[in-house]
């Protein structure tokens, strides 16, 4: 079986680190790992709609942005097909077939779907849309027969849902769609990466992110301000590293051999850990450490969306062409749904003859 990539972000603002350590950095390693048949990217318009109905101009504007981001830290239009969602409508209409597979109630039960809604303040005025977007997520990846979605942890149900959906789609209709797996990150801190304010989730509906495209002023000054252990007011004060978040983007970030480059007092974060622990190691420090960590990896990403920046059509022509190539890909899936849907009339030639068969004398 040929190995398939399928994962995407909403185009609902600039990308921030967590998209990096979530999804984005593991996707680049697996483009150049060359192990994969096919990577299909894809730029979530027609989902960041559920919830910005009436803001399209909000979605219209990012769209560029994130096609930014996602060049700037190494997807290549030859090796990955980068493409607009909204431009495929057959996931659409896979979604609508999808949609006679899947309870009311087996959504309600969605927990990423629940967070969502309460963050939202959507009460009991949910759109529909919004409300089926799993189901959407699936055709986006059943679409291209995706066997792997590399995604972070707060999309572990909408695999799971799709998984289901697969399941019973090939026990009705005949084996027809692929099961995908779920890629988490590794590295634990990398799950769900907190927000700069210590909340559990750094996204852009909350306003605490640290963008791949902020300079490195911002960026330090979102360190300096970031939140770490409020009972650590001395220096001399023993600190807790757990929930403290600039420890966690240390476990995210760092690389045993920045210690010799910018803090050579201490061997490895362990050490760096016990100290904050025993007391008598200041935030400043800590935080001046990570932001010479995070520059480290940000810098080229930086200088990259500079170049790329400049000639912004040939941005926008890349994502028409994988728009055309993801198109053709997801029509072949639709056609293979259709046939074992038997909702494909005019090409069903048996279906004529035994029709005529019937009437006949
Ligand atoms: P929105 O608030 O509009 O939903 P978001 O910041 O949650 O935006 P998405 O576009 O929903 O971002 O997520 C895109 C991808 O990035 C998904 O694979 C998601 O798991 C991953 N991701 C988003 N935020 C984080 C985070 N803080 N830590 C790890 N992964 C993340
Ligand atoms: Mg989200």
């Amino acid at each position: 079986m040929k190995k398939i990539i399928l994962t995407g972000d909403r185009p609902t603002g600039k990308l921030h680190v967590g998209h990096y350590v979530g999804s984005l950095k593991r996707r680049v390693e697996l483009q150049n790992s060359g192990e994969f048949d096919q990577i299909n990217i894809m730029i979530a318009d027609a989902q960041a709609l559920t919830d910005n109905a009436d803001n399209p101009e909000k979605v219209r504007q990012n769209i560029i942005e994130v096609a930014l981001d996602y060049m700037s830290c190494g997807l290549d239009p030859e090796k990955s097909t980068l493409f607009i969602q909204s431009q495929i409508p057959e996931l659409c209409e896979l979604a609508f077939y999808y949609m006679n597979l899947v309870t009311v109630s087996r959504l309600q039960r969605n927990p990423t779907v629940k967070t969502e809604i309460k963050m939202r303040n959507f009460e009991t005025s949910i759109p529909v849309g919004f409300f089926t977007y799993p189901i959407s997520q699936a055709s986006d990846i059943t679409a291209f027969k995706a066997t792997t979605v590399p995604v972070g942890e707060d999309q572990m149900p909408m695999v799971e849902q799709t998984r289901e959906i697969v399941h019973k789609f090939n026990s009705v209709y005949g084996e027809t769609l692929v099961e995908p797996e779920i890629l988490l990150p590794t590295n634990q801190a990398c799950l769900r990466l907190p927000g700069t304010d210590g909340k559990a989730k750094m996204s852009k509906s909350l306003g605490n992110c640290i963008y791949l495209s902020d300079d490195s002023d911002t960026i330090k000054k979102k360190i300096m301000g970031m939140y770490t252990d409020p009972d650590h007011i001395k220096v001399s004060d023993p600190g807790k590293v757990e929930g403290n978040t600039v420890f966690t983007y240390l476990d995210a970030f760092c690389k045993p051999e920045q210690f010799e480059r910018y803090l050579p007092d201490y061997a490895n974060l362990d050490e760096l850990k016990d100290h904050y622990k025993r007391g008598g190691l200041g935030d400043v420090k800590v935080k001046r450490f990570l932001n010479s960590v995070l520059e480290e990896e940000l810098e080229p990403i930086r200088q990259r969306r500079k170049e790329l920046e400049k000639d912004i059509p040939y941005i926008y022509e890349v994502l028409k062409k994988g728009s055309e190539t993801a198109r053709e890909r997801a029509a072949q899936t639709l056609s293979e749904v259709k046939n074992a849907m038997k909702i494909n009339y005019f090409d069903d030639t048996e279906l004529i003859k035994a029709q005529s068969e019937k009437y006949k004398g």
